[in-house]
């Protein structure tokens, strides 16, 4: 027995070496990400119902709730984000949004905004698009805001991206991205590790993955590549989110270092 360890030991240590300093240098290529250092105060207000069918302290548990995990996507940058304060919105007439940033929503938040605050509104549904919420404005701006129907970490780390400047995976304002990453600056998202996303705003997401979160989009790019989008990234519409990527972290942290708003 113990000249069979003899052997085995050095065996083995040859045999690990070799990863270790595969691992080592894969983590050197790749410089540190942006460390904010910074917690943003959120002013949550919850809108009633008409029928004050909300329960306003269970909300604002759940809320605070959801934010524990809303931290832990944005901890990669060392950004935190702190629910400072809560206030009731009394006007049931906001509680069903009818569209994103309208003049119902213009006339929310001119009641009730608070400077140097992220600006969130928890309301009840949307009338025309079953959508979880928006994002008006951003961190470098001081009169936006962010509506959220229900408070689901989910779709707050999804809005808090678009306050922070990133676009859906999906994004075609800019032009097609390929699947080759050729154009990936330009076009979709303009962030390049996120691979071309083909989604269509409006589809259900259950024509394009499988309840197992798989893609099963079968169309091709211009150059015939079949596509193969992060379904995960919290930035697309496929339900499977688990993260942001690290083109994506640098750009958040981007929009807020190059931000007049640092003195926040
Ligand atoms: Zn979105």
């Amino acid at each position: 027995m113990k000249t069979n360890f003899n052997i085995l030991g050095p065996l083995l240590l040859l045999l690990v070496l070799p990863f270790m300093g595969f691992s080592q240098q894969l983590h050197t290529k790749e410089a540190p990400l942006p460390c904010l250092n910074k917690t943003f105060s959120i002013y949550a207000y919850i809108v009633i119902d008409s029928l004050h069918k909300v329960d306003v302290e269970k909300r604002k548990r759940a809320i605070v709730r959801a934010f524990e995990t809303v931290n832990t996507y944005f901890a990669p940058i060392c950004v935190r984000f702190e629910v400072c304060e809560f206030d009731t919105v009394p006007n049931y007439q906001y509680f069903h949004m009818y569209k994103v940033a309208d003049s119902l929503w213009d006339e929310l938040t001119v009641k009730y905004h608070h400077n140097r605050r992220i600006n969130m509104y928890f309301t009840g549904s949307f009338r025309k698009d079953p959508i979880g919420g928006f994002s008006a404005g951003g961190i470098a701006v001081d009169d936006g805001g962010i509506c959220i129907v229900g408070p689901s970490a989910g779709t707050i780390t999804h809005e808090l991206g678009h306050y922070f400047g990133l676009k859906h995976t999906f994004d075609k304002s800019k032009g097609l991205e390929l699947v080759d990453g050729s154009n990936c600056k330009t076009t979709g998202d303009e962030i390049c590790d996120t691979p071309a996303d083909p989604y269509y705003g409006s589809d259900p997401p259950i024509q394009w993955v499988d309840d197992k979160c798989r893609f099963i989009y079968q169309e091709r790019d211009a150059n015939g590549d079949y596509y193969r989008p992060d379904v995960g990234n919290i930035m697309s519409y496929y339900g499977c989110a688990c993260g942001f990527t690290r083109g994506q972290y640098i750009k958040m942290a981007n929009s807020w270092l190059n931000s007049s708003r640092t003195k926040w």
